[in-house]
């Protein structure tokens, strides 16, 4: 998922499970002629009720109804299962909001039978545990449920919130632990598996899904898919809506309102592109085709990288191709991540640092190295600036077992940034060669499995520490993976092209001026980026103003100038910014952009104020995993709520 939100969602306690050994799962589908996969040891994971040590789903069968009226989903879910231990004679699955109406297990002799089954009452985190009896051990069960219309992992538009304002629209967001509010599922990334669904929907509506979608298919409120790669549950994800296709190349292509697919299709033209540059450096990409969904604006994070369908924010079509570095990261989960996935949430950084530092060769290599050295220095002047007000026990890469977070707020400029930064460190002092060889081979020996830190440190060890002896100590190992800050040994990425934003930014902070039209007119959005990072913390009205009047900062559609300008402007009790503050605040709801504005807002009572205004307009178009985010902050500001864990 792209992309990091502040810590100060880091919000309280999960309780912390005993840990139960297991091996894992070993995908079917490697490559032919590789290794025989490594394997990994996974812990319990404190996020799910799962105990996929004694029996497993293997494969999903989903038979959905999609109701828009009512907001729900409603049908079956059937799982084949792998009973693993030979005492096991129930399965425990995770559950949030959904009404369960039965549960049903086929015998040997192929008939079904009731099964008894209960579910506890809900953990506001966790959801609720459902608990089904099943003394024959039976080779496939099935539960029917209906979602809530409230569901956490689902958002329902009405056509009026979308851009063509014909058609409802619906989307999932299952990350990290949501898909439980809409299949009834062992939760957890340590368990994969194959799915197959039909799903009926009103006739005018296309359906899609993290699937085999056919860009032929034709609207009839009928669709079956067959994802044949075994998934984690995050990674279950449909939509629906008055969507259209076009290609970007044979394996690749857009789908999306048709007012917006041909902007789309222009901005992303570089897929194909940055999947042949990815498959050069890690192998190829295995999941059949590559396409994009272009969701409404109030989608929570800026891509989430469902396999064969990427989902990604409206936010990013910028008009000018430099926001699609996005569309590299959400690409690069298609190894790390989807390929070779965290273990649990706790392990975020091999997801997004991996993913990150991956992002940014893929952009190295089709826009140069210039650009990508400005996007990484970026990234590590936003981890120095997270980090000033984080708890240390949150800066580490891998969180310990005794430190209790959220599911939802492991997305930090740590597991992001600072664990592209370690790769960074890795690649510098092994040499690309040898190191992009490393990763390569990571990538084919855990294929279709789930890491941990350790393990990702053991295999390090071995494979890198161990082969190229001298280069890095156990101990700079251990210091970026465990402790708080930033190593000494971190390499900088310094660009001469932010030097001079420097430069210019400082002559007119000392009176000198603004930059010469002709510089400003070359500069990309990384270097306008830069150039308001780097401003003090608050501008008199007159430079804010004039800043205004040559760069129309205020109101601009550029939701990355949004979400630094905002901010700057609110600190700097610059109100004549409110009115497009609040339009902007309303009509987006990607976390990344909107939160910074709306934590600088309740510092002050009338910013509050305007906060809870705001929030109460756009709470209709609000995603839950937003509102809930949004609410928070407007809590604590209050004293409604404790200060965050990790603050
Ligand atoms: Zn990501």
């Amino acid at each position: 998922m792209r992309l990091p939100i502040m810590t100060f969602w880091l919000a309280a306690a999960v309780a912390v499970s005993g840990c139960s050994r297991e091996t894992p799962q070993t995908g079917d589908s490697a490559p032919e002629g590789s290794a025989a996969p490594v394997a990994a040891v996974v812990e319990h994971d404190p996020f799910s009720y799962a105990e996929p040590g004694k029996v497993r789903i293997d494969d999903l069968a989903l038979e959905l109804a999609m109701d828009f009226d009512a907001h729900t989903l409603s049908g079956s879910a059937t799982y084949t299962l792998d009973w693993r231990d030979g005492e096991a004679r129930q399965l425990v699955l995770d559950t949030r909001d959904l009404d369960i109406d039965k549960v049903t297990g086929e015998r040997g002799d192929g008939k079904w039978q009731d099964l008894e089954f209960d579910l506890a009452a809900a953990d506001s985190r966790l959801g609720s545990k459902l608990t089904i009896q099943a003394p024959d051990r039976n080779p496939r069960i099935r539960v029917s449920y209906t979602t809530s219309p409230g569901a956490s992992g689902l958002q329902w538009l009405t056509p009026a919130m979308t851009q063509g304002g014909k058609q409802p629209f619906m989307f999932s967001q299952s990350q990290q632990i949501h898909a439980r509010s809409w299949v009834p599922l062992q939760d957890t990334p340590q368990v994969r598996f194959t799915y197959t669904a039909h799903v009926t929907s009103p006739d005018d509506v296309m359906v899609l899904m993290s699937a085999d979608n056919d860009p032929d298919a034709s609207r009839d409120g009928d669709y079956r898919f067959e994802m044949p790669q075994a998934i984690p549950s995050y990674l279950l994800a449909i939509a629906a809506g008055d969507l259209v296709f076009e290609p970007i190349s044979e394996r690749s292509g857009v789908w999306a309102e048709p007012d917006m697919v041909k902007k789309a299709v222009a901005e992303f033209a570089d897929t194909e592109k940055m999947i042949q540059v990815t498959e050069k450096l890690y192998g190829p990409y295995r999941w059949g085709r590559y396409d994009l969904l272009i969701l409404p604006p109030s989608f929570p994070y800026g891509g989430m990288e469902n396999p064969r369908l990427t989902f990604i924010t409206p936010t990013a079509i910028v008009g000018d191709k430099s926001l699609v570095s996005l569309i590299a990261h959400e690409l690069a989960h298609s190894w790390s991540g989807n390929l070779v996935t965290f273990a649990t949430p706790k392990d975020q950084w091999l997801n997004e640092g991996i993913t990150s530092y991956v992002e940014n060769r893929i952009v190295e290599e089709l826009y140069g190295k210039d650009f990508a050295t400005m996007e990484a220095a970026i990234a590590q002047n936003d981890l120095r600036a997270s980090l000033a007000d984080m708890d240390p026990q949150a800066q580490a890469l891998a969180i310990r077992p005794e430190v209790e977070v959220d599911a939802d707020s492991t997305y930090t400029a740590v597991a992001y940034d600072k664990g592209a930064w370690f790769l960074m460190f890795l690649e510098q002092r092994f040499g690309r060669e040898a190191f992009d060889a490393f990763l390569r081979q990571y990538f084919d020996d855990f294929a279709f499995q789930s890491v941990t830190t350790s393990t990702f440190a053991d295999y390090a060890g071995e494979h890198l520490l161990g082969k190229h002896p001298g280069k890095v100590t156990e101990a700079e190992l251990e210091q970026w993976l465990y402790e708080p800050g930033i190593p000494d040994s971190a390499p900088v990425s310094a660009s001469t092209q932010f030097d001079r934003v420097d430069t210019l930014r400082q002559a007119w902070l000392d009176g000198e001026g603004l930059p010469a039209k002709d510089a400003t007119d070359a500069w990309t959005t990384q270097e306008w980026l830069h150039f308001l990072d780097s401003m003090p913390p608050t501008l008199e009205q007159a430079q804010l103003a004039e800043l205004d009047a040559a760069y129309g900062f205020t109101g601009t559609a550029n939701g990355e100038i949004a979400m630094r300008w905002y901010p700057l402007a609110v600190r700097s009790g610059y109100t004549r910014a409110n009115g497009e503050i609040a339009e902007f605040l309303e009509k987006i709801g990607r976390r990344k952009l909107i939160m910074p504005t709306y934590a600088e807002l309740v510092k002050t009572p009338e910013g509050l104020a305007l906060a809870e205004q705001v929030l109460e307009k756009a709470r209709a178009g609000y995603h839950p995993i937003t509102t809930a985010s949004v609410e928070r902050v407007i809590a604590v500001a209050k004293g409604e709520a404790g200060a965050p864990v990790a603050e």
